[in-house]
């Protein structure tokens, strides 16, 4: 007999980790876990001494999107730029969190500096460039008691590229000691998790609140990211930071990124995001944020922006219109989200579809919001328009793409209006 339970499409899992961490700045708080929407985050690649361009960049990349800003907080001088980094933002209107990435000299700086430590939202720590030896647990000690005395939260980032190696070395003896040792990417992994998670237990121990404790274990390959995260979620419930590091140039980048943190975000692991790509020589740094955004929506996970769909174009659009139309009406919508999501409430959800000719294009039009169907080669230079899937009208002539920006525009202004409260 048939079921009447419909089996196909469970969506993602509900986020796993149960604890909740709040990284604020004054009144704007980011909620990190606990059931909270995936938080995209960045980094800056300003010299953070320079507390004007670093107030610039972090600008552009909250604009942009960026929940969380990270700054690299290498030495003095970028320690002593950070309460000038902090005041110029919020002189602008920019309320994003900022967080301190420390490595080798933290506790010094934080210490030396408690302006610095004071502007910052958030601290990350690298548990594998503390310190050697004896002196690595009294700075890691140290850096905990500066964020216990400022009430901040810590990020314990791992990297495979600087793994504790008084610890990958014990990990190894343990090994060793196996009657059938493991091979040497579980013992990798095993570090990686081991580090990330006896560190998280050393800094509640100095005081540090179970809910101040984010953790990451980065690593560069697809399948190393998903077995690491998977153990790590299985192992706490502390919010994880997901991030494939070194993730590369251009579409190797954003592809190996989407393809490890997708398979992550779907099973529901993953409370924070960053895309780390290398910039082209000259590329815009906020391309990581609009990255992320673009992974979280496209899963249904979050909505940031309009999307547009559009066809990839085939042998009937010989020519470059509706390209042309889909880029500008792309970067058109996204231009306009830091005033629309104040002005007009929920047009972050809306899709607008753009497509080359009639094989798919009136099909696809009336599942948008919007859409135009394009004439392809050898069709009547005609475009019809759709409105909540209903032609509405057919453009044609010269001003094509104007007629349609005027009629997406006249759409988000009446369709997403801010209804007047009743009193
Ligand atoms: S909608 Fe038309 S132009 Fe676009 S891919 Fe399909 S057949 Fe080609």
């Amino acid at each position: 007999m048939a079921s009447d339970n419909f089996p196909i499409g469970s969506g993602p899992l509900a986020r796993r980790s149960s604890c909740q961490s709040v990284i604020r700045h004054g009144e704007h708080a980011v909620l990190l876990g606990g059931g909270a929407p995936v938080v995209v985050q960045s980094m800056t690649n300003t010299d953070t001494a320079d507390a004007i361009g670093t107030a610039i960049q972090i600008k552009e990349l909250a604009r942009a999107g960026s929940e969380l800003v990270r700054i690299t907080v290498n030495n003095a001088e970028a320690a002593a730029a950070v309460p000038a980094i902090r005041e110029q933002l919020d002189k602008m209107g920019i309320t994003v969190p900022l967080v301190g990435d420390f490595h080798y000299n933290g506790h010094t700086l934080l210490n030396d500096y408690p302006d610095c430590a004071a502007a910052l939202s958030k601290y990350r720590i690298n548990p594998g460039n503390v310190g050697q030896g004896a002196k690595r647990d009294t700075q890691f000690a140290q850096m905990i008691e500066v964020a216990c005395r400022h009430d901040k939260p810590v990020r314990i980032g791992v990297n495979w590229g600087s793994l504790d190696q008084a610890l990958l070395a014990r990990i190894m003896d343990e090994n060793a000691a196996r009657a059938r040792p493991w091979p040497a990417q579980s013992v990798m992994y095993e570090a990686l998790i081991t580090s990330a998670i006896e560190n998280a237990q050393r800094a509640e121990e100095i005081g540090l609140a179970r809910n101040k404790i984010i953790l990451s274990c980065k690593v560069s390959g697809v399948q190393d990211l998903i077995a690491v995260y998977r153990e790590l979620a299985r192992r706490c419930d502390y919010p994880l930071h997901l991030g494939l590091t070194e993730a590369g140039m251009g579409s190797k980048g954003i592809v190996a990124s989407t393809a490890a943190m997708a398979v992550l975000l779907q099973e529901g692991i993953g409370d924070t995001i960053r895309i780390s790509l290398t910039p082209e020589p000259g590329g815009d740094r906020c391309k990581e944020v609009i990255v992320g955004q673009e992974m979280l929506q496209t899963m249904g996970l979050r909505k940031f922006a309009p999307m547009v769909i559009a066809c990839p174009g085939c042998g009937r659009t010989t020519s470059t219109v509706f390209q042309e139309l889909a880029d500008n009406i792309q970067t058109y919508l996204r231009d306009q989200m830091p005033v629309w999501k104040l002005e007009y409430p929920g047009v972050e959800g809306m899709n607008v579809a753009v497509m080359g000719c009639i094989v798919n294009g009136p099909g696809e039009s009336k599942h948008a919001n919007i859409g135009i169907s394009l004439p392809g080669t050898g069709e009547s230079p005609a475009a019809p328009v759709f409105v909540d899937g209903e032609k509405t009208v057919t453009l044609r002539g010269e001003r094509i793409a104007e007629e349609f920006h005027a009629i997406v525009l006249e759409y988000v202004q009446t369709r997403y209006k801010k209804q007047a409260v009743a009193a």
